[in-house]
């Protein structure tokens, strides 16, 4: 293992376009890039958090800003067409991208965070009341528990939360008892950022579809890793973001079924997503636009568009070979340790991620070690406190894998590890 022949992709060409690999870290933090005091190779597994940006995704933005900066939809001079043009593009190119029907389903948020509390304030203050019941699952990100346990309080609908069983695995007896005629939403994580647990979404779906209820799909961590159609689960809404992508930070996406966003009423309000203002009352833009107020995110957007370019290059069912590859290989590898409890089904079944603890040894302390070593992981609970609760640890430190990544990185963090086993021994 650990030659480049032996991965789906090639890691080689890959990484050669993201520079930020191949620095130093270690040194003086107060300069951001890398300095002289900078001794150690990255080794970068932080990907579920946030993804490098490889060249043609920065050219892009470069590109935008040198050549046609403008707002769009606003001017009818050269710089706003060309870059409404571009944007305009970019919805379609998202579209494409998750199998939706066209740019009117594909709304640009600032991130999934957004594009959920868009639709929990836009549908449920409007549509949620006593009796009516939200059912989320036990390992949801805080984007969408919070977000629910808001509007629930406002509306006075309650929300239940299917379990995970013991080996991470989400219990679908248990979610056939719970989805019923009370059930309005049903939103769920598509890949667990904390377990890598895999829903059945498209089984959920078809649950919540027969008692009359959406399915809201958050796909932070699957839209990044594996082929996602949009149609083919009959998810209502479904959302990411462009940062865990190779894109910038600052831009996500909300999916809906147009007739579901043609019924909601905006979230925001101002510019660009009216049609006509009287002083008496206002009328909205056609969808996506009317739930894009003010000026929006026309840089992110376009690289978004590159972005999704460069995956789409390597093909999405390559990049879920290669994490599945590298979530394998690190589950295995891990494992060789008594004392790392590691959370989430087994290797063959998960997301490209895998979070763990180190017997007696708090996983701030243990990526604390890692970091003197060059190994970027997270440690923390990962937005994911009651999960984190009930696996009865107030914390993991997690290893979260991308198409540049190696097994070789993967071989210098399980080292680190049992050196700092060697060190707390
Ligand atoms: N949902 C999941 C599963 C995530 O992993 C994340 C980010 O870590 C989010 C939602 C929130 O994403 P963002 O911070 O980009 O809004």
């Amino acid at each position: 293992m650990g030659t480049q022949e032996t991965y789906p992709i090639d890691v080689g060409a890959i990484r050669a376009d993201f520079p930020i690999l191949d620095r130093m870290v270690g040194g003086d933090i107060e300069t951001p890039g890398e300095g002289a005091d900078d001794t150690e190779p990255l080794v970068y597994l932080d990907n579920a958090a946030t993804s490098h940006t490889p060249k043609p995704v920065v050219d892009s933005i470069v590109d935008y800003y040198h050549g046609y900066n403008s707002n769009v939809h606003r001017g009818i001079h050269h710089l706003s067409q060309e870059a409404s043009v571009a944007y305009e593009k970019a919805h379609d190119r998202v579209a494409e991208f998750i199998g939706a029907a066209g740019r009117e389903e594909v709304v640009f948020t600032k991130n999934t965070t957004e594009a959920m509390n868009l639709v929990a304030y836009a549908w449920g203050l409007s549509e949620l009341g006593p009796g009516d019941t939200v059912v989320l699952t036990e390992m949801e990100h805080h984007a969408s528990l919070v977000t629910w346990q808001q509007i629930a309080k406002r509306t006075g609908a309650d929300i239940e939360f299917v379990r995970v069983d013991d080996e991470g695995r989400l219990d679908l007896d248990h979610a056939a008892e719970l989805i019923d005629d009370s059930t309005a939403m049903v939103s769920v994580v598509h890949v667990s950022n904390t377990l890598g647990t895999i829903t059945p979404v498209a089984e959920l779906a078809e649950m919540a579809h027969d008692h009359g209820a959406y399915i809201f799909v958050d796909g932070a961590q699957s839209a990044p890793t594996r082929p996602v159609d949009v149609q083919a689960i009959d998810a209502d809404f479904f959302a990411f973001s462009g940062h865990k992508m190779l894109g910038p930070t600052g831009i996500g996406v909300l999916y809906g079924k147009e007739h579901i966003l043609e019924g909601m009423d905006p979230y925001l309000y101002g510019g660009e997503m009216i049609r006509r203002v009287t002083f008496e009352d206002s009328t909205w833009e056609d969808l996506p636009w009317k739930f894009e107020a003010g000026t929006p995110v026309i840089a992110q957007g376009i690289a978004l568009h590159a972005a999704i370019d460069y995956l789409d290059d390597i093909g999405m069912r390559n990049v879920q070979a290669h994490e599945d590859l590298l979530a394998e290989y690190a589950y295995d590898q891990l494992s060789g340790f008594d004392d790392v409890e590691i959370y989430g089904p087994p290797g063959d079944e998960r997301g490209g991620l895998v979070a763990f603890n180190l017997g007696g040894v708090h996983a701030h302390d243990l990526s604390s070690i890692l970091n003197d070593k060059g190994v970027a992981i997270r440690a923390g609970d990962h937005c994911t406190q009651p999960l984190h609760d009930k696996l009865g640890v107030p914390a993991s430190t997690r290893a979260s894998f991308y198409i540049y990544n190696t097994t070789e990185e993967i071989d210098a963090l399980v080292e680190a590890v049992d050196d700092a086993r060697q060190l707390f021994a």
